[in-house]
């Protein structure tokens, strides 16, 4: 049989994820806050929700993609939810990156209403998700995991189910510590090279051949040396996850020395009105601490 997909948060990352389970042959009613990503959805052939129970009533499979904790708490149990929707048997997917422990919080409230939750958090960024290939790190039950894990396959491309509810979004958490750190390591090394008088494109290029090299040097140290600082993935919902991480670490007992200043140089950047920009945009606190920029 297949599945009915409603899919709730249609942005950045949502559009283009909607669009393949379209592509692939789903049913699909879809809903966001801003009627633009909708009608260009509903003009592809998906069904519009007026409302998200209204969009879990007629699916089997819900999907929301939406910024922070709050937002899908809203979408699943605020007036007209999700959770006003679901029938027993429903599988409700959240793709967003949210805190782990509200995560566990959710599929338990769900669950009493025999609906299934998992946690499917993405990396990829805008690219990923339009070229399919997302990495998806998911949380919860095997049985769920199988039942997903063909609509997984038209969104990404590296599949893991990594352990019971939350720990997707534990692991999303981890994937966000390295990120920021290894943006803030590149973006201070290009502009140490540009200080020095040496040429920042070629370090780039000299440290993608050696132990250096990673795919924040290579995409992030070219939109730093190009200053394209366009999201791609916002400051602010870097900010966002900074927060998760800062919070879950201290929940947790354990320290993360290295990147609390990072979660700060996130906060610097909304408090000078950069916050709507690309997360490669830690690079201009730094240079506006040198008084040089790391352009090519
Ligand atoms: P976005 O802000 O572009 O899109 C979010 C969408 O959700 C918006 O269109 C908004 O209108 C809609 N929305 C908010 N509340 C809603 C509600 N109650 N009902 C219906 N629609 C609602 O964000 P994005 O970049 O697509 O990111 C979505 C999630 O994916 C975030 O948690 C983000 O951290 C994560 N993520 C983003 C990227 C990236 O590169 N952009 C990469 C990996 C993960």
């Amino acid at each position: 049989m297949t599945e009915r997909i409603g899919f709730i948060g249609l942005g950045i990352m949502g559009k283009p994820m909607a669009k393949h389970l379209l592509a692939a042959g789903y049913p699909l009613t879809v809903r966001d806050l801003f009627p633009s990503p909708v009608d260009e959805l509903v003009e592809a052939g998906a069904a519009r929700g007026e409302s998200a129970a209204g969009v879990a009533a007629v699916s089997d499979v819900v999907i929301t993609m939406l910024p922070d904790t709050p937002d899908v708490e809203a979408a699943l149990f605020g007036e007209g939810g999700v959770a006003e929707g679901v029938t027993r048997g429903s599988l409700v997917i959240d793709m967003s990156s949210i805190a782990p422990v509200p995560t566990r919080r959710f599929a338990e409230r769900l669950a009493a209403q025999g609906a299934t939750m998992l946690d499917a958090p993405v990396s990829g960024g805008e690219k990923g998700a339009i070229e399919a290939a997302l990495s998806i790190m998911v949380g919860g039950p095997d049985d769920a995991f199988e039942r997903a894990l063909p609509i997984f396959q038209k969104m990404g491309k590296n599949i893991v189910h990594v352990g019971p509810s939350g720990a997707g979004q534990v692991t999303k958490a981890c994937n966000q510590l390295v990120v920021a750190s290894t943006i803030e390591a590149v973006a201070e090394a290009l502009v140490l090279a540009a200080k020095a008088g040496v040429d920042p494109a070629k370090v780039r290029e000299a440290l993608l051949g050696g132990f250096a090299s990673s795919r924040i040097l290579e995409v992030h140290g070219q939109r730093i040396l190009d200053g394209s600082f366009a999201p791609g993935f916002r400051v602010r919902l870097h900010r966002k996850d900074a927060r998760i991480i800062i919070d879950t670490a201290a929940e947790l007992g354990v320290p993360v020395p290295g990147f609390a200043p990072v979660a700060e140089a996130l906060q610097r950047l909304i408090d000078a009105d950069r916050g709507d920009l690309d997360h490669s945009a830690l690079v201009t606190l730094i240079e506006d601490g040198a008084g040089v920029e790391a352009r090519a």
